[in-house]
């Protein structure tokens, strides 16, 4: 299978193999251990005789012929030596996800910090591969999202909470880009109007994105696109809030965005920051796209 388009200013090329041709590759020791091998030191090209002594593969006609297999595909030969493939990087990626049990859990561990909306304390917990960050006294404040497992015991337990706050912050910016997290496909977005009662954060209408070349999902409340436009990143670090850094609940702390709905078909909803006698007004769009943002005085 191959593809070819031209976007107007030059062709894209896409060469695409079969799964079946791509993963029947992996399925041998000698191929792993060179891919293993090569991710030791993944900023550069390993020469041919020192992969072969790192990948302990004893033959070295067996060592040629496995390298052979995995060129093209996982491996590419570089100037100075070998190297990995953006797909050998993720084969290395899904070794240290997979080594990892998929068993993990954390009890319920108190986060430092209280619940934006009402005060109340928070705790934050995992199990099944997903990690939530909670208020233990509302419904209001609440954030479910996947955690790779092989990321927990790089943590302390009491580190984890800011852990898996960063990390959502992360996984939400590059969704929010419209980049899938899993399988790096595109991912649409749409804001979504909801009924009084099944609001998301007191927000008349939430965000949902999809991929539709693996079908994940993310959805998050209406003000969440909003947070990464850098008029916004802007206002909220002028008033004491790092996007990305600073922990999501402390958002409580400048005050938590408000929105209205300018138009119910397309959706439209117009979200609103204040603090400190100062404003920024965004407008998020049927896509989750936004169109504009205003800073003013309150
Ligand atoms: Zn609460
Ligand atoms: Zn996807």
């Amino acid at each position: 299978m191959s593809g070819e388009y031209d976007t107007g200013s030059g062709a894209v090329t896409v060469e695409r193999r079969s799964p079946e041709a791509v993963f029947g590759l992996l399925g041998d020791e000698s191929r792993l251990r060179i891919l293993q091998a090569l991710g030791e030191t993944p900023d550069e090209p390993v020469p041919f005789s020192e992969l072969h002594r790192r990948s302990e593969v004893d033959d070295s006609g067996r060592f040629n012929y496995h390298l052979g297999k995995l060129r093209g595909t996982f491996v590419r030969r570089a100037d100075d030596g070998y190297e990995l493939t953006y797909a050998g990087r993720q084969v290395i990626g899904a070794m240290y996800a997979g080594i990892y049990t998929a068993n993990a859990t954390v009890e319920t561990i108190p986060v430092d910090g209280a619940c934006p909306v009402c005060g109340g304390d928070l705790a934050a917990a995992y199990a099944e591969e997903t990690a939530r960050v909670d208020c233990t006294e509302c419904e209001d404040f609440y954030n479910e999202f996947a955690f790779p497992p092989g990321s927990l015991d790089q943590f302390d337990p009491e580190e984890l909470p800011l852990a898996f706050d960063h990390w959502m912050s992360h996984v939400m910016r590059g969704v929010a880009a419209g980049f899938c997290q899993t399988c790096a496909g595109r991912m649409e977005g749409r804001l979504v109007v909801d009924e009084e009662g099944e609001r998301l954060a007191g927000l008349p209408a939430h965000v949902a994105y999809a991929c539709d070349r693996c079908g994940s999902i993310a959805t998050a409340s209406g003000g969440t696109p909003t947070m990464f436009h850098p008029a916004v990143t802007g206002f909220l670090y002028d008033h004491g809030f790092e996007t990305g850094h600073s922990p999501t609940w402390l958002l409580g702390d400048i005050g938590l965005p408000t929105g209205d709905l300018v138009s119910e078909d397309p959706p439209r909803m117009r979200v609103r920051l204040e603090h400190d006698g100062e404003a920024v007004v965004a407008m998020v769009e049927a896509d989750a796209g936004i169109s504009s943002v205003e800073r003013t005085s309150a």
